[in-house]
């Protein structure tokens, strides 16, 4: 007990504290060395039309291929490039990838690359993202930049601004995660996302509770109005993907149609067409 152990006014570590934090400076140390080293691998996920189910596009996901620890999750290393701004150099290299890889999909295959609100700071931002689309050659309506609401907690005139202007290149910008944390309506700002992706969790959630599915039916609504494009992401079973579907979702994302793939397993599945649910609309 912390408490019984004395009346000192320094912190004591508790040994699991002191071993996470051992940890945190071990895996800083190896991020700064994993660029140069190769480790970093751009995964793809699938996203469908929910009308054809034929694949429309990927969403890039970065992985760490960690030299003893195996592959470790973005949601692991993602925070603690951020905290020491190596998401600058990891993210300009994510998203040359990305867009090197796009190129060599058929033309109607479009490219997601997920940006932290650390990379929106940054006023290179636009030009980093011109110089992938150059070097790849791939047009810039193929691109997408994923961005979460958090953008608007912090710096929000300096971030917007940078989304503008990767607009006004015409490379599209979606908001994603809608549905969590703090996500509000007044978010749609249609000046500045073509997109909106609806959260997995919530996606999950409307299979049980029926205030969800009013919920989205009054997100989707709003959208529309916008001229949003609306992703259900986290489609886990057919039952899933047809509520999504009927509730005016155009485009699905989840296990149901495929994990994350390295860029080689890709190729086999640009012409996909799957053919889940009674209805194969389309
Ligand atoms: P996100 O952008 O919302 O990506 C969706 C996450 O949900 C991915 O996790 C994906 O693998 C997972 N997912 C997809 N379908 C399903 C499903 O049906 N069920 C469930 N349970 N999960 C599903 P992942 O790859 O671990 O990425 C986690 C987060 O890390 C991403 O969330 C994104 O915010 C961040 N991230 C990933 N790659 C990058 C990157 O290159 N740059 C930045 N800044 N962030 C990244
Ligand atoms: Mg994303
Ligand atoms: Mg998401
Ligand atoms: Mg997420």
């Amino acid at each position: 007990e912390a408490k019984s152990r004395g009346r000192g006014t320094f912190v004591h570590f508790e040994p699991q504290l002191q071993q996470d934090a051992d940890d945190r400076v071990r895996l800083e140390h190896d991020l700064r060395q994993a660029l140069k080293r190769n480790e970093f691998e751009v995964h793809y996920q699938p996203v469908v039309s929910a009308t054809t189910q034929a694949v429309m596009g990927f969403e890039a996901l970065l992985r760490w291929r960690h030299p003893e620890r195996g592959l470790i999750s973005p949601a692991v290393f993602i925070p603690i490039a951020e905290d020491t701004g190596l998401i600058a150099d990891i993210g300009e290299w994510t998203l040359r990838q990305a867009c090197k890889h796009a190129s060599q999909w058929p033309q109607h295959v479009h490219v997601a690359v997920n940006v932290s609100p650390r990379q929106l700071i940054l006023p290179a931002l636009p030009n980093a993202v011109s110089d992938a689309l150059a070097a790849a050659r791939l047009q810039p309506s193929r691109l997408e930049l994923e961005v979460t609401e958090s953008v608007f907690l912090s710096d929000t005139d300096g971030s917007l601004d940078v989304l503008r202007r990767v607009r006004s290149i015409g490379v599209g910008i979606a908001l994603d995660d809608f549905g969590t944390g703090y996500s509000s309506l007044g978010y749609l700002n249609k000046t500045i996302f073509h997109a909106l992706k609806i959260d997995g969790s919530f996606v999950r959630d409307a299979a049980k509770r029926s205030e969800t599915v009013s919920i989205i039916h009054a997100i989707v609504a709003l959208a529309n109005s916008f001229r949003m494009s609306i992703t259900a992401e986290g489609v886990e079973t057919v039952a899933d993907f047809e509520r999504m579907r009927e509730l005016g979702c155009h485009r699905i994302q989840g296990y149901l149609f495929g994990r994350p793939v390295p860029f080689e397993e890709t190729l086999a599945l640009v012409g996909q067409r799957f053919e889940y649910g009674d209805r194969a609309a389309g």
